[in-house]
């Protein structure tokens, strides 16, 4: 099979996973100075006035890239337009993302999609990546972990200040694992990173339940310039 870059589709410059255009934008990402908790490049300060006002419950946040049209719609046919291949070169940026941040960690896990999401879609993009991931990393993966109660509404569908809200008490830990993350540091994946109220929620439920920390990993992170 071809080597394509999973962001535009263009030949990947092999053996890189990404093409020159789309490797350029991703390090001219990575120098852009980042919030030291949500690690959003939304801020000058250490810590950005989103993170000082209400404290998240995850350790640290990361993300590849911005929230850009062509990265969107590359996520998009991946999620639902059945380009699973997509899921070996999204899941080498988040592993080339954790091991520049040098966090150590104990095991993975990923954001639970609602059980409506996922009789429609039959597929939880977040924990495909979750297990290419592991399979790299030959970490534990949990994917059951957290599970997402019925008749929650998407928090996409919803405006920033409703999300916290809404996402509240909207998970619950699998009782099957609560000895196995007792005092781990958890990687959290989801595929976008937007107010960060649904993965700070899942970070609160871990740590309520034992583990020590909780890291977020993301594919996308807010828009530019936002
Ligand atoms: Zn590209
Ligand atoms: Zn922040």
């Amino acid at each position: 099979m071809k080597h394509l870059c999973p962001i535009c589709e263009n030949k990947a410059a092999v053996p890189d996973f990404l093409c020159p255009e789309c490797r350029k934008k991703v390090e001219a990402y990575n120098r852009l100075p980042k919030c030291s908790v949500c690690g959003q490049p939304k801020t000058t300060e250490p810590v950005c006035t989103t993170c000082k006002e209400q404290k998240p419950q995850f350790s640290l946040a990361l993300s590849c890239y911005h929230y850009d049209k062509e990265f969107r719609s590359a996520l998009l046919d991946y999620k639902f337009h059945g380009q699973f291949y997509k899921a070996k070169g999204f899941s080498m940026l988040l592993l080339e993302k954790l091991k520049k941040s040098g966090l150590e960690i104990d095991c993975i896990t990923a954001v639970p999609v609602g059980p409506k999401t996922y009789l429609k879609y039959g597929y939880n993009a977040p924990l495909e990546l979750a297990l290419c991931m592991k399979r790299m990393l030959k970490l534990s993966c949990y994917p059951n972990l957290l599970r997402k109660k019925w008749f929650v509404k998407r928090q996409s569908t919803l405006p920033a200040h409703k999300r916290a809200k809404n996402v509240k008490g909207s998970f619950f830990l699998n009782r099957f694992y609560k000895k196995k993350i007792k005092g781990k540091q958890i990687l959290l994946l989801d595929d976008v990173f937007t107010t960060g109220a649904t993965v700070s929620e899942c970070s609160r439920i871990l740590k309520q339940n034992g583990a020590s920390k909780v890291y977020v990993l993301t594919l996308l992170g807010n828009a530019s310039g936002e």
